[in-house]
């Protein structure tokens, strides 16, 4: 069995949004939003003392209009923009910029793979080659020859059918140690719930702080199944380690997720 949980008066929760609170939309601006939840997660921040945050992909200001008045703290932008307190400005954690003669490189190299393509980041870049299996290894070759020469700023990080160049120091795992270094997180346990690739930081920075990391497809199968568990702690007291979801496969996320900086 995995390890017990923390009570409610000793966690801090922080869940990303997209595939872990709602379902997966065919578009991000379609995704909606079940009726209660925002309510389940008011509840839910006064029984932790205020610590419920959002760790999300997107924007802290679309997290804010998705779910109003809901988590004291968000980290949008995987990790790269915060919004600490609730009344409190937007911060921005200062990244460098992947240089232009990478991106020129990436998108020279992808125009020979019909089908490659490359997607820009506020600071780095995805190369996508799910159409262009051929491209996987040269773009690899190319890329990890150009982070390599920067390793202490950039990261590759291979994903889905493609690869990331990321600047480092904005990532979940980022987000989660900022967090949990500040009032109300500070001294609670940390469980971190989240469902993709980018969220693998996030699991591993829960569980070095000696919290947990909950994989939702393994653990909770669902969003439906990570809002039914959600909605199942509010009948708990304060002092009682939160449950194990029932539907436990594995806690780990699995090996064909990558997600982690490699050969640098
Ligand atoms: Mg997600």
């Amino acid at each position: 069995m995995p390890k017990p949980l923390p009570p409610l008066n000793r966690a801090a929760l922080l869940l990303d949004l997209d595939g872990t609170l709602l379902e997966i939309a065919p578009k991000p601006d379609l995704v909606s939003v079940p009726a209660g939840l925002a309510q389940v997660l008011r509840n839910l921040r006064d029984r932790l003392g205020g610590a419920l945050a959002i760790i999300s992909g997107r924007p802290v200001a679309a997290v804010d209009t998705l779910l109003p008045g809901v988590a004291f703290a968000v980290a949008g932008e995987h990790g790269a923009a915060f919004r600490f307190g609730p009344m409190e400005e937007l911060e921005r954690i200062p990244l460098p910029q992947a240089p232009a003669e990478w991106l020129a490189e990436a998108e020279r190299l992808a125009a020979r793979y019909p089908g490659a393509f490359v997607e820009r980041k506020a600071a780095g870049f995805v190369v996508h080659y799910r159409l262009a299996p051929a491209a996987e290894a040269p773009m690899a070759e190319a890329l990890s020859r150009l982070v390599a020469a920067a390793a202490d700023r950039f990261c590759l990080v291979p994903g889905r059918k493609a690869l990331e160049v990321r600047p480092i120091g904005a990532d979940k795992g980022h987000a989660v140690r900022l967090l949990m270094a500040r009032a109300p997180f500070r001294g609670r346990q940390p469980i971190f719930i989240g469902d993709d690739v980018t969220d693998k930081d996030g699991i591993a920075a829960a569980e070095a702080l000696g919290g947990a990391g909950l994989f939702v497809p393994a653990v909770f199968g669902t969003p439906e199944g990570v809002r039914n568990w959600l909605g199942r702690l509010l009948d708990l007291g304060a002092t009682t380690p939160l449950p194990w979801p029932e539907r436990i496969k594995g806690d780990r996320p699995s090996d064909d997720l990558a997600g982690e900086c490699i050969g640098l």
